[in-house]
């Protein structure tokens, strides 16, 4: 948990009964969808936790440490 920071408070309708997920969820790939492509490596990788509003079902996701330094130097990921 330490380097994930969620805001307390749902964006959506301000909200603070949230849930995070106590483990960190591979973010797939092979034959399920890759939902952090180009950031897992064959130790593991690309993962994140999951936070979700109690109040009106708002489902975030948050990509680990690890996902967040790779995204920089990943070609399947670009800055906005
Ligand atoms: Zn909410």
């Amino acid at each position: 948990m330490s380097d994930l920071r969620p805001d307390p408070i749902c964006p959506n309708c301000g909200g603070k009964d949230l849930y995070v997920t106590v483990k960190t969820i591979p973010s797939g790939g092979g034959y399920s969808p890759d939902l952090l492509p180009g950031l897992r490596v064959w130790f593991g990788g690309g993962k994140f936790r999951a936070v979700v509003c109690t109040s009106c079902g708002l489902y975030r996701q948050f990509a680990d440490e690890d996902a967040r330094v790779r995204i920089k130097s990943s070609s399947k990921w670009t800055r906005l």
